[in-house]
């Protein structure tokens, strides 16, 4: 059978991180790979009790049909958190409840990209964005990325643009790099927003897994009418509930509801009921701190062991939070060539070449440290650092 499939559909990458994944979840294999929450901090006994609870004490009203918006107390709740943390002041109508936040991307795509509209995106970006964005076919400008945030004329030369659809950056402990802005580069970013008019897509999945440094102020705080907030329960709660939500001015609100309202009516009232109900039963904060102690503990081997390892030649992110760091190998190595040959050795990294939307990123690494003991992690850097060494001496 000869399917005809819409041209999006040639144009859009196949997760080149989902790919890998099928060749690294062999359980030899140490994997730095992926993207995975370390499943020892999942609160289990706690949302299965909290689960039970919602069916049993409100079951008609959580197996039912629901508004597109979302759960209004859960929306409360995210208002309410916005306010303590960031200082941000927004009401429950400005917030929708979400399928994960990589839906956030699909329908910020469905409401801004028209075909060929220009969209700014990190260089190196977040691949789920890339991929989100490209079913509707926008022409990408990469942003590079330097060590405290976006390259400021990059940003000044896409704002002025004239069909420029909006810039889409992660400003903390951003993947895959691990960099997160400094306040010096989300004041400056803020400006150019304000000065031009431009738009900005503030995706905050790792806000909350932070293990250094103090909070740094989104920019949402800067420019309010400007910024679409993205976030997320995936890092804090779980990802398997798959649980976000967008912040954004009501005028935009409404077309992401009209929007959401095509793809799936709402997300499950289900998953929002046990989630809202966990969060006022538990508490979170406690929680998430267990969750950043356990990564630092996981970065800080990462870091230790790449830091006796490595040659001295490869550069290094060390994060203030998230779940990844990146490599920087010298010019003339190839991350694929790694990636082969450290698959050899029984350890899977993630080459940086899917996260460029112009054909960078060579030499480059995204190690995940979330998801492997720490003799695992040591173990693996080893292997990889004789793959280094080896490709080094040629
Ligand atoms: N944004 C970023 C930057 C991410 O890294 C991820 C997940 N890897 C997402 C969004 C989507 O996460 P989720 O849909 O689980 O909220």
């Amino acid at each position: 059978m000869n399917y005809r499939f819409a041209d999006r559909m040639r144009k859009t990458p196949r997760s080149f991180i989902r790919e890998t994944l099928k060749v690294t979840e062999h359980p030899d294999i140490i994997s730095f790979a992926g993207g995975l929450p370390n499943p020892s901090v999942f609160p289990v006994q706690e949302l299965a009790k909290t689960a039970e609870e919602v069916i049993r004490e409100d079951g008609p009203a959580a197996l039912q049909y629901a508004t597109t918006e979302g759960f209004l107390p859960l929306r409360n709740w995210i208002a309410e958190r916005y306010a303590h943390r960031y200082g941000i002041s927004v009401t429950p109508d400005e917030i929708l409840i979400t399928h994960g936040s990589q839906q956030c991307l699909d329908l910020i795509g469905k409401i801004f990209i028209d075909k060929g509209t220009h969209i700014g995106i990190e260089r190196p970006g977040y691949l789920g964005a890339i991929q989100a964005f490209s079913l509707y076919e926008p022409a990408f400008v990469p942003i590079s990325l330097e060590m405290d945030g976006p390259a400021l004329d990059d940003l000044q030369n896409f704002l002025q643009i004239k069909n420029c659809g909006f810039f889409y950056g992660v400003p903390n402990s951003q993947n895959p790099s691990g960099i997160t802005w400094s306040d010096e580069k989300r004041r400056a970013v803020a400006d150019s927003l304000h000065d031009n008019k431009g738009i900005f897509i503030e995706d905050d999945a790792y806000g909350e897994i932070r293990f250094r440094g103090d909070i740094p102020r989104p920019v949402k705080t800067m420019v309010p009418d400007q910024v679409v907030m993205n976030g997320s329960f995936s890092k804090i709660i779980t990802p398997g509930m798959r649980m976000g939500w967008i912040c954004a001015p009501k005028p935009i609100m409404d077309q992401l509801v009209t929007a959401k309202q095509g793809t799936d009516l709402h997300s499950s009232i289900l998953a929002q009921r046990i989630i809202y109900r966990y969060l006022s039963e538990y508490p979170i904060d406690a929680y998430i701190k267990r969750i950043s102690d356990t990564y630092k503990c996981q970065c800080d081997s990462m870091v230790r062991s790449i830091q006796e390892h490595f040659p001295e030649s490869v550069s290094y992110t060390i994060p203030e939070g998230g779940m990844f760091l990146w490599v920087t190998l010298p010019e003339n190595i190839s991350s694929m060539e790694v990636f082969a040959r450290a698959l050899k050795e029984k350890v899977a990294v993630l080459p940086g070449i899917p996260f460029y939307t112009d054909g960078g990123g060579f030499n480059t690494l995204r190690l995940n440290f979330t998801n492997s003991s720490h003799e695992k992690i040591e173990d693996g850097i080893i292997r990889l650092s004789r793959v280094l060494n080896r490709l080094l001496e040629k």
